[in-house]
């Protein structure tokens, strides 16, 4: 087989479907977000973005910036080895205890991202616990899937959010297998946000352990920013706290919190953690700053909320349909791969918005959209251009207005 001929034409079948990606040549701007140049064919200029995952501008704080400096100048750019050899930096241990703290649990353990955390993390504790069996959510994200997959452990996929679902299936399971059940508190792509405690209750009803992956939820919800479970004063009640430094947090790294045990457990025998050198000190100085800022600074997630309400009210009122939902993530829904695409490049070059569509394999076909994410820096002006951007394609296309 020719081999480039097999690569160029999987390409073209993408390109076909409208799905194929297309990355946007970014240059973020410190002290401007959500503000950065473009590099487009026509050469640079400013945009604004409307779908980053540093939710709060983290990325670019003071205080997260003044710490990554220090550190580089203090210890140098990588950490030098593996954690086991040599590459365990004062940093990473500071980090790890304000996780632990930020979660209320006993230990953390870090890992170069969030990915990285739950397909090791997962794919060990379901691989090496005899027996384990493992109740998945229906939208859990891939790393997740990937890390259950890999475990080769028995798994059972529940409908998602179905609590009447997953109880069915832990009843028709050994009581005597462990169990485990993974699932996200706020999901990704819909915004939605999972029934957390009553989850809780049917782990505790089957003695299975509780897996919750909290990485769009860290930094943004609960009084330290320790996520839907500190919110709701659940996080005691949880087996595993999974996140990421790289969202609210605006940085780079994954990590669990839980028992000391556990903890120590996933050290002692995760290949993913093992055999990967540790993150450069001053990432891990930089997630610090941010982790110790948005413990007791609450005007980032004030105003995050803010935003986010002043926009869903902007749409709804020019009648561009999307998602309602009680989370932070404003998924303005299309339906196409190609026409999402298509409203997307219309944004960036009639009206200098950066919006990116989202397709198959991220949702599921059909379900094509833009995932809006306000953070408290975007102004009124940004919020009102956006929605004017957004009303005159719905309008010069002729799509349908939500009622
Ligand atoms: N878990 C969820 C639900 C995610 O959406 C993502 C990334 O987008 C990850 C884990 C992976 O986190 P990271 O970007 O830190 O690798």
């Amino acid at each position: 087989m020719d081999h480039e001929t097999f690569f160029r034409t999987e390409l073209d079948g993408l390109r076909r479907e409208g799905r194929y990606r297309v990355f946007a040549d970014l240059e973020r701007k410190v002290g401007e977000f959500p503000r950065a140049t473009y590099h487009g064919e026509s050469g640079p200029r400013e945009i604004t973005v409307w779908c980053s995952n540093d939710y709060l501008g983290m990325g670019q704080h003071p205080s997260v910036l003044a710490a990554m400096h220090e550190a580089l100048d203090s210890c140098g750019a990588g950490a030098g080895g593996t954690r086991n050899i040599g590459g365990t930096n004062h940093y990473h241990v500071l980090l790890e205890q304000e996780l632990a703290d930020l979660h209320g649990k006993e230990a953390a353990l870090l890992f170069n991202s969030g990915y990285m955390s739950n397909w090791a993390s997962l794919g060990t504790l379901a691989s090496r616990i005899p027996g384990c069996v493992v109740l998945t959510d229906a939208l859990n994200h891939a790393s997740m899937i990937e890390g259950i997959r890999h475990s080769r452990a028995e798994r059972h996929i529940f409908a998602h959010n179905d609590p009447e679902d997953l109880r069915r299936k832990l009843a028709a399971l050994d009581p005597a297998r462990p169990k485990l059940i993974a699932f996200e508190s706020v999901y990704s792509m819909d915004g939605d946000i999972a029934p957390i405690e009553t989850f809780c209750d049917i782990a505790d009803e089957f003695g299975a352990m509780t897996y919750l992956d909290e990485v769009h939820a860290v930094g943004l919800y609960g009084p330290r920013g320790g996520g839907i479970s500190e919110r709701d004063g659940l996080s005691s009640r949880l087996t595993v706290i999974e996140g990421t430094l790289a969202k609210a947090f605006g940085v780079m790294g994954g990590y669990i919190a839980g028992s000391a045990a556990l903890c120590d457990y996933v050290r002692s025998f995760a290949s993913g953690f093992i055999f990967s050198s540790s993150l450069p000190p001053p990432v891990a100085a930089g997630a610090l700053a941010a982790i110790r800022h948005l413990k007791s600074s609450t005007s980032e997630r004030a105003g995050h909320q803010d935003r986010v309400t002043r926009l869903r009210r902007r749409l709804d009122l020019a009648g561009i349909p999307h998602l309602h939902n009680p989370s932070h993530i404003v998924p303005v829904m299309v339906g196409d791969p190609a026409l999402c695409k298509a409203i997307s490049d219309e944004l960036l070059e009639r009206f200098d918005i950066y919006v990116q569509p989202i397709n198959y394999p991220t949702v599921p076909r059909g379900t094509e959209r833009l995932r809006i994410t306000p953070s408290p820096l975007h102004s009124d002006a940004d919020i009102a251009h956006l929605v004017e951007g957004l009303s005159a394609i719905w309008g010069r296309i002729g799509l349908q207005r939500a009622a």
